[in-house]
């Protein structure tokens, strides 16, 4: 079974791979969601697979770090693609948020978004 809890952010970014002359390398913003998913099983007694509550502390750090900033200046995202952001967001999240399956983040207006299952480990 997967639950998740989602939260939104603005940001404001550039792309340093980006082609000369691309629009993505020109400073922009976009209103990014975010949905942290985590699989388990509801405890008998509660029927809970995990409170929300449990996962708040650690997303609001979270956004509050992303939140409303200029996501280049923020150490780990230099290069703030949505790959390298949900990333960046397992990196933060798996150790505080227990059953973390999936981080999937999307910008609001462009219909794009990423999805991350956290790192491959089926070659060791
Ligand atoms: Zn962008």
């Amino acid at each position: 079974m997967r639950i998740y809890k989602e939260f939104t952010f603005e940001g404001a970014h550039f792309l340093p791979s980006a082609p000369e002359g691309h629009p993505n390398g020109r400073i922009h913003g976009h209103s990014f969601r975010v949905r942290v998913s985590v699989d388990g099983e509801p405890d008998p007694e509660t029927g809970l697979l995990v409170h929300f509550d449990d996962m708040k502390a650690a997303l609001e750090d979270a956004r509050g770090t992303l939140d409303h900033n200029f996501l280049n200046d923020i150490a780990g995202l230099e290069n703030p693609t949505l790959e390298l952001i949900s990333r960046w967001l397992w990196d933060r999240l798996h150790n505080r948020v227990q059953g973390l399956a999936e981080i999937a983040i999307s910008r609001d207006t462009c219909g794009e978004g990423c999805v991350y299952s956290g790192p491959d480990t089926s070659a060791h």
